[in-house]
């Protein structure tokens, strides 16, 4: 064996760097680690390359004094630890080696102006050379920058992961630390894109919730739920999610002690124990949780990266949080997540053929082409008996797209079951949509049937809308609508489109001639008669409240399949969505 020497300088530096930098994230933790201890209200971090070729974080700190500039870079030189006293640390920092560590295996620049300085300063190291500190132009606060990471360090390159892998590392490590610190604004860019911009809260719960809001999705505010205990000088207080709300890994789950962001096993389990049975094994809870007690109860430095921390009463921090958890989620026991009933909102489709327009668009022109079309329900069909379920079901499926009527809801809604899963039918939108376009497709073969009434209806009308109607019997007349004038205020209706049934005529007329009321006079007939047919089949259709029979809903079904466009209504909502059995089955956790 070669005889002992001495490592050089360098290489006993890098070596020593490797324990605090091991990748870009690690240099924005330790940079935005420094502009806390420094008092920053605003943290600016911009990534070039993944961080591999640039890390830069400006803050408005306390700055840094000129003459402390090259201790600054020192090994071991810290301005934190009061007395040498690791017992009572109340800063992030405290050992003096993170920009040094940097240094020595990145190029370092720091520019720095104290507040009450009338110029900033600019120091570069890298390895064992220093260049300054010299003058130069700066605002108030710190500004480092490290470049070209590990350029010299060809082991460490190598086990950098992929541009974007070091990318989100980084991210995770500013959405860890600005979740801890809620009062102070963070923003990142990576390439010259804002990556995250949270300005600052005000202290308190309001801020905690605000920027927990920001960093982990502002679809969780219902899902939380606020948690604040106090015991023998321990506060645990923050936010804690539902159990619905508990995510397949533990990304989403914040753990701060003193304005620590930690990674600490005692804090997780103790979390994880809070919500008892109530979460699957391997299902982690979304959490913010703050963990306030005298510094010299904690120790932070017994991790290289002070991810964990030891408490000097486990027990009692463990035991609080355990029972403020479960405290917490007792009162909202009976909460589930508003996310799962978003989740089902968002797996649910609207079917393809639906070009969903806003509401309150006109009727697409009746000259516009038509599928090949036979007429489809009238009224639908009388209530079948009972027993009339599925006969012919199973070779129908394919034949039948939006399969059998299984149920009702609200007297509104259609639940069917297809080959794909769970249909929901809008009955009103799609019986709106059926008549309207029978009333289209009779209008283009000659006019719509029409059906003498045994006993003409008299509807009062107001002067004007009565004007109106009548200026346009004809027209209304091809929409098998025969209306004339009864005495000074009212009209007679004679016959009505035979497809209306027993559907009562007198709100179809006052809808109609309010319609030709307010219709531009200069509307081509065309595109007026499909105003008109839109109104009529609005007025005609089954409407939300009715309740139906299953053959009712079969029929309805069968008539949305065979009616061109039937996948949305007039008013450009969909009539139907499909939520698929796989999507079913995810919401239940079991795919
Ligand atoms: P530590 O943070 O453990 O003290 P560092 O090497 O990270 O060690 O920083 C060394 C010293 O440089 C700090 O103690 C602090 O005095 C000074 N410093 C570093 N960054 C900043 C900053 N952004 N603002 C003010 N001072 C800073
Ligand atoms: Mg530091």
């Amino acid at each position: 064996m070669p005889a002992i020497r001495l490592l050089d300088a360098a290489v006993i530096s890098r070596i020593a760097a490797g324990e605090v930098i091991e990748r870009p994230a690690s240099v924005v933790k330790e940079l935005v680690e420094n502009a806390l201890d420094a008092g920053a209200r605003r943290v600016d971090i911009e990534l070039v390359g993944g961080g591999r070729e640039l890390v830069l974080v400006s803050d408005d700190g306390c700055g840094i004094a000129v003459e402390d500039l090259p201790l600054a870079v020192a090994r071991h030189a810290t301005s934190k630890l009061e007395n040498d006293d690791l017992a009572r640390i109340t800063t992030l920092g405290f050992r003096g080696e993170a920009l040094a560590a940097i240094a020595a295996v990145a190029r370092l620049r720091i520019t720095s102006r104290p507040h009450d300085a009338d110029t900033a300063y600019t120091l570069f190291a890298e390895g064992e050379r220093i260049e300054g500190p010299r003058p130069a132009a700066g605002p108030f606060g710190t500004r480092v920058e490290a470049a070209e990471l590990f350029r010299k360090v060809p082991a460490r390159l190598k086990f950098l992961r992929s541009e974007r892998a070091e990318l989100q590392s980084a991210r995770e490590v500013v959405e860890r630390l600005a979740l801890a610190r809620p009062t102070v604004g963070f923003r990142l860019m990576a390439d010259g894109r804002v990556l995250l911009d949270c300005p600052a809260e005000t202290a308190g719960a309001r801020g905690i919730l605000a920027r927990a809001l920001s960093i982990l999705g502002a679809e969780l505010e219902s899902d939380l739920v606020s948690v604040d205990v106090e015991r023998d000088g321990i506060r645990v207080f923050g936010l804690i999610g539902l159990p619905t709300a508990a995510r397949s890994d533990a990304r989403a789950q914040h753990l701060v002690v003193n304005g620590r962001a930690v990674q600490d096993r005692l804090l997780k389990s103790a979390l994880r124990a809070g919500y008892g049975d109530l979460l699957a094994r391997e299902r982690h809870p979304v959490a913010a949780l703050f963990v306030e007690l005298p510094p010299e109860r904690v120790d932070v430095n017994v991790h290289p990266n002070k991810a964990e921390v030891r408490f000097a009463e486990p027990h009692t921090v463990r035991g609080l949080i355990v029972a403020a958890v479960r405290a917490a989620l007792a009162e909202h026991g009976s909460r589930t997540a508003r996310m799962l009933s978003r989740q089902v909102e968002t797996a649910f489709r609207v079917p393809q053929s639906v070009a969903y327009a806003p509401s309150g668009g006109v009727p697409a022109g009746l000259a516009e082409s038509a599928t090949p079309f036979q007429p489809a329900l009238t009224s639908l069909p009388p209530a079948p008996p009972p027993s009339e379920s599925a006969e012919s079901e199973p070779q129908a499926a394919e034949s039948f797209p939006l399969g059998f009527a299984r149920a009702q809801l609200f007297n509104a809604y259609v639940l069917a079951e297809n080959a794909l899963g769970l249909v929901i039918v809008d009955q009103h939108a799609a019986h709106e949509r059926i008549v309207f376009e029978q009333l289209k497709q009779a209008l283009r073969s000659g006019g719509v049937a029409r059906q003498t009434l045994l006993l003409p209806e008299v509807v009062a009308l107001p002067a004007g809308e009565r004007e109106a109607l009548l200026a346009r019997a004809s027209d209304v007349a091809r929409l098998g609508l025969v209306v004339e004038a009864f005495g000074p205020e009212a009209v007679v209706v004679r016959e009505v489109p035979a497809l209306l049934g027993d559907t009562p005529v007198a709100p179809i007329v006052r809808a109609l001639a309010a319609e030709l009321f307010t219709l531009d006079s200069a509307l081509a007939l065309e595109a007026a008669l499909g105003r008109l047919a839109a109104t009529i089949a609005c007025h005609s259709s089954v409407r939300a409240g009715r309740r139906l029979s299953l053959a009712e809903m079969n029929a309805l079904l069968r008539a949305i399949e065979r009616t061109p466009n039937s996948g949305q209504c007039n008013h450009g909502r969909p009539t139907w969505i499909q939520l698929d059995r796989t999507a079913i089955e995810r919401l239940f956790g079991r795919r």
